[in-house]
C-alpha cells in the first residue's frame, strides 16, 4: 500500500481507504486500500484472474476481473481452496450482486 488516497477504479472519485462502496457510482471497492490485507500483483504479462480460484469458479464480482493485475482477493487456484470463500461469504451487498449476476447475466 502506498499511503495515497485510493480512487474508484470506475469513476475515479477519491475515496476513503475504509470505504467499501464508491459514494458516487456504488462500485464495490473491497479490493482497494483496506489496511492489513495483502495486495497480490501480477508478475508476468497475464492478469491475476487467469490463475485465480474466484475466476475459475465464477464467484468473483470485482469489476476489474478478468484483467486484474493487482488484487487483494486473489487466490492461486493451484493451492487448496480456503474453507470459506470470501467471495460468497455473507456480505449482503455481495450476495445481492451475485444473485443479480445469476438472474441477469
Ligand atoms: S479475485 Fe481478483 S484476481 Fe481473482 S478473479 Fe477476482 S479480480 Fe481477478
Ligand atoms: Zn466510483
Amino acid at each position: 500500500m502506498n499511503g495515497l488516497m485510493p480512487d474508484c477504479p470506475k469513476c475515479h472519485q477519491a475515496i476513503d481507504s475504509q470505504t467499501v462502496t464508491c459514494p458516487r457510482c456504488f462500485t464495490v471497492l473491497k479490493a482497494y486500500g483496506h489496511p492489513g490485507i495483502p495486495l497480490h500483483r501480477a508478475t508476468g504479462a497475464a492478469s491475476l484472474c487467469l490463475t485465480c480460484t474466484y475466476h475459475a469458479d465464477d464467484t468473483c464480482t470485482y469489476p476489474q476481473r478478468p484483467y486484474a493485475r493487482e488484487c487483494t482477493m486473489y487466490h492461486d487456484r493451484t493451492k487448496p481452496t480456503p474453507t470459506t470463500n470470501p467471495m460468497t461469504s455473507s456480505d449482503p451487498l455481495r450476495t445481492l450482486q451475485s444473485w443479480l449476476r445469476k438472474k441477469f447475466p
